[in-house]
């Protein structure tokens, strides 16, 4: 094994045991991303360098792979237990990553993903567009984008959301969703169905506080309400959803056991007064349902066969499957997930990122700062970078911390192929070139592998700039050019070839330059690096990697500026 890369053969075994561990466990068929993400788990000191980790952890899924292949499977079980016994030991216990089987009958499947429109998409609710489209891929089943938007009070929905979300949702899953709904406009069916469970004994209104409820709940004690008749409970029914009682004077219940022992369970509650309009619906409903109670409803409206959910949401499956019960409806199969904590993003939350945009400390939802889809799109990550990253991980319930980094690594991999390379000169010193043999132009190709065909033709023949912290009397070569040698503020070209090892450095001939500022997101902060872009056919949107620097996307461009923001390294 060479030390190539920069690895030591520590690493490089590390990274071969794994990649070994990996192609045993899908038959020959190993993933960089998943042996990526256990060696990171293994060697968490490594993910300052998780781009060039992933080069070796390729080549080495790669020859790991060619093992199998090659020798057989049988094989590669040989090799892992002559180095490490242990990684084979623990390989039969590992499960399956990436996506399982759904459980139940697939022969129709109907999956939702159903977010709250109180602002657009983070990277959080990128998840659930990813697995729950992928499964309705594999199952070539249905998918049901829904708003959950009946809190009109704590998390007031967001008008522009609903187009932001139903646009992001097609960018990450290639399609459309098949049905969308908006629980607000849904009202008549909730409302219908409460009517139904206190008619049927199944619910009943309750008058008493939050206080005295909570004390019954955690005495299991019935509430005076829960015994009064169907026919006083319908009364009072009718008075909240003519707004005679006023907000927090009642709540419609789930009759399920006040003596259960899971104290969620406890005649939880379904309906709420809420007499704060609704931004599309207005004032026309004064009673709203709790997540718990719509939901449930329109799964079952809408035939939703699957489930994905937070492990952190198994209360509400418990509560739900009681009120299924009552109506004699049969409840989805039901899937859980572990929490995902991006470690940069920590402590961002919809309604948090909301206040801080109103406050003025952000520009809106797609500063590059935040972790909102729309920042991430704006600054060059393109959909599929999510959708490894998703598949990667699977349906694992285990809490997980990742790094932006990892999203980096799977983007940078994808993005590398389909980006022409640029220059930009940060801080840039002017040099003025001085030779009889001075060669007029240069020719620089779009992509260093020809990925992308053909070359950009620079006139280079009177000043360059380089970057100050480049800037040194003596000898220098400009990458595809020239070698150099600077006295004062004149360079004399000294050979066209490249006759030493002397530092290369990037460059821009004057007569390419534009003014530019990159903008780099490091966490609250977001630094401006001033400088000068290559103006060669650029184009707003389009992603670029810059030279000895990494990847940004042109987000504005004017006669006098043209403006950049970082996406990676
Ligand atoms: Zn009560």
């Amino acid at each position: 094994m060479s030390e190539e890369n920069g690895f030591g053969s520590e690493e490089i075994q590390t990274v071969w045991k794994y990649a070994l561990q990996n192609t045993l466990e899908y038959d020959g068929e190993g993933k960089a991303g998943s042996v990526l993400g256990r060696v990171l788990a293994e060697r968490p000191d490594l993910r300052t360098q998780a781009k060039k980790l992933l080069k070796l952890v390729e080549s080495e899924v790669c020859r790991a792979n060619s093992l199998a292949r090659g020798e057989g499977i049988e094989e590669v079980r040989l090799e892992l237990e002559r180095i490490d016994p242990d990684a084979l030991e623990r390989e039969k216990h590992q499960k399956r990553e990436g996506l399982r089987n759904l459980p139940g009958d697939t022969s129709r499947v109907v999956l939702r993903f159903a977010p709250n429109p109180n602002g657009p998409l983070s990277i959080g609710h990128s998840r659930g567009v990813v697995i729950n489209s992928r499964y309705a891929r594999k199952y070539e089943g249905k998918i049901v984008l829904r708003f959950d938007d009946t809190d009109t009070r704590v998390k007031p929905p967001l008008v522009e959301a609903y187009d932001w979300i139903r646009e992001e949702f097609e960018w990450l899953a290639g399609r459309p969703a098949d049905v969308v709904i908006r629980a607000s406009e849904r009202m008549p069916i909730y409302l219908k169905q409460a009517e139904k469970m206190i008619s049927d004994g199944h619910g009943y209104v309750c008058r008493c506080g939050a206080e005295e409820f909570r004390d019954f709940r955690e005495s299991k004690t019935n509430c005076p309400c829960r015994d009064r008749s169907i026919q006083e409970s319908l009364e009072d029914w009718g008075s909240m959803n003519s707004g005679e009682i006023q907000e927090g004077g009642a709540v419609v219940r789930v009759r399920t056991d006040m003596s259960l022992p899971n104290p969620a369970l406890r005649d939880w509650p379904a309906l709420r007064i809420q007499h704060s309009p609704h931004p599309i619906v207005g004032r026309q409903y004064k009673v709203w349902p709790l997540l718990d109670f719509q939901s449930a409803v329109e799964d079952h409206e809408q035939g939703v066969t699957h489930i994905i959910r937070g492990k952190d949401l198994m209360d509400s499956t418990r509560k739900q499957i009681l009120l299924y019960e009552h109506f004699g409806w049969k409840y989805p199969e039901t899937l859980y997930w572990g929490r995902i904590k991006v470690h940069e993003f920590g402590d961002f939350s919809t309604s948090g990122m909301a206040s801080s945009i109103d406050s003025g400390e952000y520009s809106g939802w797609g500063d590059a700062r935040l972790p909102t889809l729309r920042a991430l799109r704006r600054r060059g990550f393109v959909a599929q970078s999510l959708i490894d990253l998703w598949e990667e991980i699977g349906l694992s319930q285990k809490d997980i911390s990742i790094s932006m980094q990892t999203v980096e690594s799977f983007n940078s991999k994808i993005v590398d192929q389909s980006c022409e390379r640029r220059i930009f000169v940060a801080d840039p010193v002017s040099v003025i070139i001085q030779s009889d043999k001075n060669p007029k132009e240069a020719l620089i190709a779009r992509h260093p592998e020809g990925k992308i065909s053909g070359n950009r033709k620079w006139e280079a023949d009177h000043s360059v700039f380089i970057e100050s912290s480049d800037f040194s009397q003596g000898e220098l070569r400009l990458k595809d050019f020239a070698d150099i040698s600077i006295s004062g503020s004149v360079a004399s070209i000294e050979s066209e070839d490249r006759s030493d090892d002397r530092p290369i450095i990037h460059w821009l001939p004057e007569k390419m330059c534009r003014e530019a500022i990159l903008f780099v997101p490091e966490g609250e902060i977001m630094r401006e690096v001033h400088g000068l872009i290559e103006d060669f056919e650029l184009g707003v949107g389009e992603v670029y990697q810059f030279e000895r620097m990494g990847f940004a996307r042109v987000d504005y461009i004017d006669q006098d500026l043209v403006k950049l923001i970082w996406l990676h390294g």
